[in-house]
């Protein structure tokens, strides 16, 4: 572009060559340096003929995305194999989740022509108490994936207009997964932690309308349900003076995971009125500790928790996550790839230790989260207290082996004031 100094001419627009004309609308914009300028006309010529490139630019990056990924798609055994080097028990979501993603996939794969047969989106919801695996399940698949995937807490977003974070910021973090590249960020998944802390308070909706959580489940809809969405690029709160990045969510897979705590309730009295007076029914007799229920979880009761209808409807594949007790839990503390034992060996032999654990302790480390109800997430704080000490001492030593004794675990533990750290965390 020639520049044109603004003393030696009237200031026009580098494009069209005419001068600004506020009686039309027609205003000049500056570049930075104030040498040259484009006026509002061409700006939007410009936009119009990029968004004319646009529909032809996806459907390009989309056929690209069916040749690289042709024969590399995952199989969902070979999508379960992976997720079982990572996750203890768990067998149902592990399965329905390799499905999904597997039809997710499918999905993406299929040439734009052929639409006779549209293949929906099979959006999942996983219930299970916390820290039974769910976000571990959803990274450890992330990791395996050819897609841009991000994990999001619904606790943070309110319906617009309310203090938080507005609804299409979910697509904010999906967007910088995928570097801005928007085609990519289309064919991700997002995984949306806590969907229960936004379920409507009671379950009448006339009575005790909860706005804030029934008026995010709205928000929400539009998005698992596929629709054009305005994304902030850099998330929070819309500004009117930010520009926004259409995204279209037809194809981006959501994963929710939640607690919902007390829904055992609801799918015991939804099962106790199916069965009145059969005390010998055998489903009855298995379900003595209330945790079992939950393997009987409903749509039905996720709609007395407070979900609403059309909610459940756009999450039409159900799974759950069992307690992990005794025995899941000392697994998880040493079969995983990444268990926290293989971790502190590893962290060991970096300073030529061998580390070994003798199998009481193991045990002891399992009990004392069990007694403070910790659960697996629990076990890494436990493991580092007794650990700490060594790791402090043991790199100035020279020592080629170190093994953890009972003994050693039970006077580490105690002396960490391990139960006055916890409860006043
Ligand atoms: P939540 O269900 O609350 O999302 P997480 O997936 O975050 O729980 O689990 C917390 C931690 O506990 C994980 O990082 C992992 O170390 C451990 N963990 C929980 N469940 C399992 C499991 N089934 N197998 C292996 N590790 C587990």
């Amino acid at each position: 572009m020639a520049k044109r100094k603004t003393s030696d001419f009237h200031e026009i627009c580098a494009w069209c060559g005419r001068p600004a004309d506020p009686s039309q609308m027609r205003l000049l914009v500056p570049s930075a340096d104030q040498q040259e300028f484009i006026c509002t006309d061409c700006v939007e010529t410009l936009h119009g003929l990029i968004a004319d490139e646009m529909p032809q630019q996806h459907a390009a990056a989309d056929n690209e995305f069916r040749k690289t990924m042709k024969n590399k798609v995952p199989k969902p055994k070979e999508i379960k194999a992976h997720l079982d080097e990572y996750v203890i028990g768990q067998e149902d979501a592990k399965k329905y989740l390799s499905v999904a993603v597997y039809n997710h996939y499918k999905r993406l794969m299929q040439p734009q022509e052929a639409n006779d047969v549209d293949i929906e989106k099979s959006n999942i919801i996983i219930v299970g108490p916390t820290g039974t695996g769910k976000t571990l399940l959803a990274k450890t698949i992330a990791r395996q994936l050819d897609v841009p995937f991000t994990i999001v807490d619904a606790t943070v977003l309110t319906q617009a207009g309310y203090v938080g974070e507005d609804i299409e910021s979910l697509l904010t973090r999906l967007l910088q997964a995928a570097d801005y590249n928007v085609d990519k960020a289309q064919r991700g998944i997002v995984f949306i932690d806590e969907i229960d802390k936004i379920a409507r308070k009671g379950d009448n909706p006339s009575i005790t309308r909860d706005v804030s959580g029934e008026g995010v489940q709205q928000g929400l809809l539009k998005l698992l349900e596929g629709s054009i969405v305005n994304v902030p690029p850099q998330g929070g709160r819309k500004h009117p003076e930010q520009k926004m990045i259409p995204v279209d969510t037809k194809n981006i897979l959501f994963i929710c995971g939640g607690a919902f705590e007390g829904i055992e309730r609801k799918i015991a009295q939804r099962m106790n009125s199916h069965v009145v007076g059969f005390t010998t029914d055998p489903t009855r007799e298995r379900m003595k500790d209330k945790q079992d229920y939950l393997r009987y979880v409903a749509p039905q009761d996720l709609r007395s928790y407070g979900l609403i209808p059309e909610i459940i409807g756009r999450l039409p594949i159900l799974t759950h996550l069992n307690p992990l007790d005794k025995e899941a839990l000392l697994k998880v503390l040493t079969e995983p790839k990444n268990a926290i034992t293989r971790q502190y060996e590893k962290l060991f032999a970096m300073d030529g230790v061998k580390l070994t654990f003798a199998p009481e302790v193991l045990e002891f480390i399992v009990d004392k989260a069990i007694e403070y109800k910790l659960g697996a997430r629990g076990l890494r704080s436990i493991v580092e207290a007794i650990m700490v000490d060594a790791m402090f001492d043991i790199p100035s030593q020279k020592i080629k082996k170190f093994e953890v004794t009972l003994d050693y675990a039970k006077q580490k533990f105690e002396a960490a004031h391990f139960e006055a750290a916890s409860v006043g965390s």
